[in-house]
């Protein structure tokens, strides 16, 4: 390939962040576009920007960027770009850093294909209980999301899933349902999100109350033996 090449449409980067992996400094590049419309997405304006990124461009950020160990793709969705993604993961490999990825979980098929490279960590979003799925994304996409998280239990890598709590659309009830779904996979560890309002999201959607999860935290954590972490 030509290094002068179109590799990837992002619509932002971030060169350095201390706080986006859990295990190293990584830069994190936002990929354009994505297949879902959560309801309470608040990059859906950005995401539909699309700044090319050349392959020479991105293998230079990548190899003079001594502060970072991890180069971290989220969006929009980043397996949409099935063959700049795994170019970009290569180069990444190549450069001696390892690659970290946030999914919505709906292509399952790309996902596997990244296992091959050195993957340091995976968030993979599990949304809400199977029935709500196209209401909260738009899309009937638990089956994929569900393949997805079977995929990378199975290949025992340290991968975490993610639910964003968003009032009133996602209630306890509906947090009940996820924990006894993802009891039976036994997940390393579950996340879940305190949703935070923007000015592109819908002001009828609110977080929730703080003390409401941290009691129910404790509680479905005991209940369906999950380690589950809270993060707001
Ligand atoms: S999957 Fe993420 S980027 Fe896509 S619409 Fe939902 S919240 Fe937005």
């Amino acid at each position: 390939m030509k290094t002068t090449q179109f590799l990837l449409k992002i619509f932002s980067y971030i060169p350095l962040s201390l706080i986006d992996c859990r295990t190293d400094a990584c830069s994190l590049y936002f990929l354009s576009n994505c297949n879902m419309r959560c309801i309470y997405c608040q990059n859906y304006p950005r995401f539909t920007q699309e700044i090319p990124l050349t392959r020479k461009n991105f293998l230079n950020r990548v190899k003079n960027n001594w502060a970072i160990g991890i180069v971290k793709f989220t969006g929009g969705e980043p397996t949409l770009q099935e063959k700049g993604l795994l170019e970009a993961a290569k180069i990444v490999q190549e450069c001696g850093k390892r690659i970290a990825i946030d999914t919505n979980g709906t292509r399952p098929q790309v996902v596997r294909k990244l296992l091959k490279f050195d993957i340091a960590e995976v968030a993979v979003d599990y949304k809400a209980p199977q029935e709500k799925y196209q209401y909260i994304t738009g899309m009937k996409a638990h089956e994929r999301v569900m393949e997805t998280i079977n995929i990378l239990k199975d290949q025992c890598m340290s991968f975490e899933i993610r639910t964003t709590v968003v009032e009133p659309i996602i209630t306890v009830e509906d947090l009940h349902k996820i924990a006894e779904r993802l009891s039976k996979i036994d997940p390393p560890l579950w996340v879940i999100q305190f949703f935070r309002p923007t000015e592109n999201t819908p002001k009828w959607l609110k977080p929730p109350k703080n003390d409401v999860i941290y009691d129910l935290v404790g509680k479905l954590s005991e209940m369906y033996n999950l380690k589950i972490k809270i993060r707001s």
